[in-house]
C-alpha cells in the first residue's frame, strides 16, 4: 500500500458549505505473505476504510494498492474480478453479512457459483470440506442463518470467505460483536486456518487485546494516518508514539490489578477539520509549540522503530 488516500464529500454545514473528509491520508505499509498485520485505532480513525480500499471495494482518491505485484487500480474489470478470488473480507456483523433467505449451504457455495467454480457434485464436496474446516456439522448446510448463534454465524462467514481458496483476508472487527469466550474461539479458529491454509491477514480492530493476540506486526491509526508501525513486541513493549502509549494505558489488562484505566483525554477531533501540525496535539500530554505547526513524518526513531512524532519514546507505556 503506497500513499493511499480517500476523501469523502462531507455533509453541508450551517451555511450549506460542504467540506471534504480525508478518511485516509497518505498511508503506506506492506503485508508480507503469511503475515498478520493488525490495524488498530479508535472508531472513526479510518481503519475500516483502509480495509475496503485494500480490497478495491472502494475507489481510492490517490495512491496505490499492489497485490502480488499488480496495481489493482490499473487492472481491467475482468482481471480484477478474478483477482478478487484471492482477496476476501470477513465483516463484524455476521447476521447482516448473510442473506436470511438463503440456506447455509447456498450461502457458502454462492461464491463458487458466481465465479463458475466446479460442477454441483464438486461444490457439494467443497461445502462439506469448508463446514468441517470451520467446525460445523454437514447437516447445518440445510439450516438458515437465524437458527445459529453469533459465533456459529461468524463460522459460516469464514467458510464463505474461504470458499474460493483466497490467500489474503481482511478481517474487519471479525470477532468484535461476540462474547469474550466466543471471541477467543473465533480468533483461535482464524489462527488455525492461517497456519493450515497459509493465509495472510489484515486484521482490523479497536481492541488491543485482540490485536496483541493475533498480529505479527501492528499499525496504529489516528485520524486517517498511521502514527506508528512495528512488530507486536515493539508496539506493546516499547511504544514510541504518545497515542500508542495512551491507547495501551486505556486498555483493560489482567496484570493491572486495581490500577484504574487512564482514558485518553478529549474527544476525537472532527476529521473534516483536523488539527494543524500533528493531529494528536489537542490530546497529547507532552505537546510542544512545534507540534501545532509541523506535521511529524512517519520516520525511524532513535530506538530504531517507526513513529510520527517530534518527541518519540518520551512517554513510558
Ligand atoms: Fe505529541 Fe507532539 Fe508527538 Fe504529536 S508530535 S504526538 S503532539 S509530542
Amino acid at each position: 500500500v503506497r500513499a493511499l488516500e480517500k476523501q469523502f464529500e462531507g455533509k453541508g454545514g450551517m451555511f450549506g458549505k460542504k467540506r471534504a473528509v480525508r478518511a485516509v491520508d497518505d498511508i503506506s505499509f506492506d503485508v508480507g505473505r503469511g503475515e498478520t498485520v493488525g490495524l488498530v485505532g479508535e472508531s472513526g480513525c479510518g481503519k475500516t476504510t483502509v480495509g475496503r480500499l485494500v480490497l478495491h471495494l472502494l475507489e481510492p482518491s490517490g495512491g496505490e494498492v499492489r497485490f502480488n505485484g499488480q496495481n489493482l487500480q490499473t487492472l481491467d474489470a475482468g482481471v480484477l474480478r478474478s483477482m478478487r478470488q484471492h482477496m476476501q473480507i470477513i465483516f463484524q456483523d455476521p447476521l447482516g453479512a448473510l442473506n436470511p433467505r438463503m440456506s447455509v449451504g447456498e450461502l457458502i457455495m454462492e461464491p463458487l457459483v458466481i465465479h463458475g467454480v466446479g460442477d454441483a457434485v464438486a461444490r457439494q464436496k467443497r461445502l462439506s470440506q469448508l463446514l468441517g474446516q470451520v467446525g460445523l456439522a454437514t447437516y447445518h448446510a440445510a439450516r438458515f442463518p437465524h437458527e445459529f448463534s453469533g459465533g456459529q454465524r461468524q463460522r459460516i462467514c469464514i467458510a464463505r470467505a474461504l470458499a474460493l481458496n483466497p490467500s489474503f483476508i481482511v478481517c474487519d472487527e471479525a470477532a468484535s460483536a461476540l462474547d469474550v469466550s466466543i471471541q477467543a474461539q473465533i480468533l483461535n479458529l482464524l489462527q488455525d486456518l492461517k497456519h493450515e491454509l497459509g493465509l495472510t491477514y489484515l486484521f482490523i480492530s479497536h481492541d488491543l487485546g485482540v490485536i496483541r493476540h493475533i498480529s505479527d506486526r501492528v499499525a496504529v491509526m489516528y485520524l486517517g494516518k498511521i502514527v506508528e508501525i512495528g512488530t507486536k513486541h515493539e508496539i506493546f513493549d516499547t511504544p514510541q508514539h504518545p497515542y500508542t502509549v495512551a491507547l495501551l494505558r486505556s486498555a483493560p489488562s489482567r496484570n493491572r490489578g486495581k490500577t484504574r484505566y487512564a482514558a485518553i483525554k478529549g474527544d476525537l477531533p472532527n476529521p473534516a477539520n483536523p488539527p494543524s501540525g500533528c493531529r494528536f496535539h489537542t490530546r497529547c500530554p507532552i505537546a510542544q509549540p512545534i507540534c501545532k505547526q509541523q506535521e511529524p513524518p512517519l520516520a525511524e526513531t532513535a530506538a530504531g522503530q517507526r513513529a510520527a512524532c517530534h518527541f518519540p519514546g518520551t512517554l513510558a507505556p
